[in-house]
């Protein structure tokens, strides 16, 4: 596998904000977001085997206990996972994968966080019904129709989450305005967030 870097922190987006996490970060994306903050996982990574993952992943769990697990990017979803998913599962980890739904893989995530990007926020039909949540960064690009389209694609159940690009304060601004515009127009199940790593200067 092509690996970016491995590290113990804690879960600053979603649903599953403030719990210890382990982070694999995988090299490789095929989008190229303006306001991409992971740009480094664009390219390159070191080649690790799975074995020798899971063995980092043993180490960093006895200094920083985690009981999750999650696989990001860049897209992870370029890389087959199903092999590091069993793995993982083997040692008692819970996985969570974050991906920005344009491809597909059926192995076997506990936690699967959506993040639909622009112009199109497409997001592969098969995830509609198993993501979790649905994070849409508050960019430039975003719209009340993109919001409106997403939320017409996922079942009620699963949270929009109105994501401010870096926390910064006109994201704020913009977020909070499409989150009033959504309660207006009686869009449900749309929420406010942040990103609490950035807050608490936290890789
Ligand atoms: S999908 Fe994510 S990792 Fe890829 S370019 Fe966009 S923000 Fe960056």
């Amino acid at each position: 596998m092509k690996i970016v870097e491995v590290f113990a922190s804690v879960q600053g987006e979603g649903l599953r904000q403030g719990l210890p996490t382990l982070f694999v970060r995988l090299a490789g994306c095929n989008l190229r977001c303006r306001f991409c903050d992971t740009q480094k996982a664009w390219r390159g990574g070191r080649p690790k085997t799975e074995a020798s993952l899971l063995k980092r992943l043993d180490a960093l769990r006895r200094r920083d206990p985690a009981a999750w697990v999650c696989l990001t990017g860049g897209e992870p979803l370029l890389q087959d996972l199903g092999g590091l998913v069993a793995g993982l599962h083997a040692r008692g980890f819970k996985v969570q994968l974050e991906t920005n739904g344009t491809l597909f893989q059926p192995a076997p995530f506990d936690w699967v966080a959506l993040s639909p990007k622009p112009p199109a926020y497409f997001s592969h039909p098969r995830w509609r019904a198993s993501a979790k949540e649905v994070k849409i960064v508050v960019s430039r690009d975003l719209t009340y129709a993109a919001i409106e389209k997403l939320r017409g694609e996922f079942p009620v159940r699963t949270p929009l989450l109105l994501q401010p690009q870096s926390n910064r304060a006109e994201s704020r601004a913009k977020a909070l305005r499409l989150f009033r515009d959504s309660a207006r127009a009686g869009l449900p199940n749309i929420r406010l967030t942040l990103q609490l790593h950035k807050i608490y200067k936290i890789k």
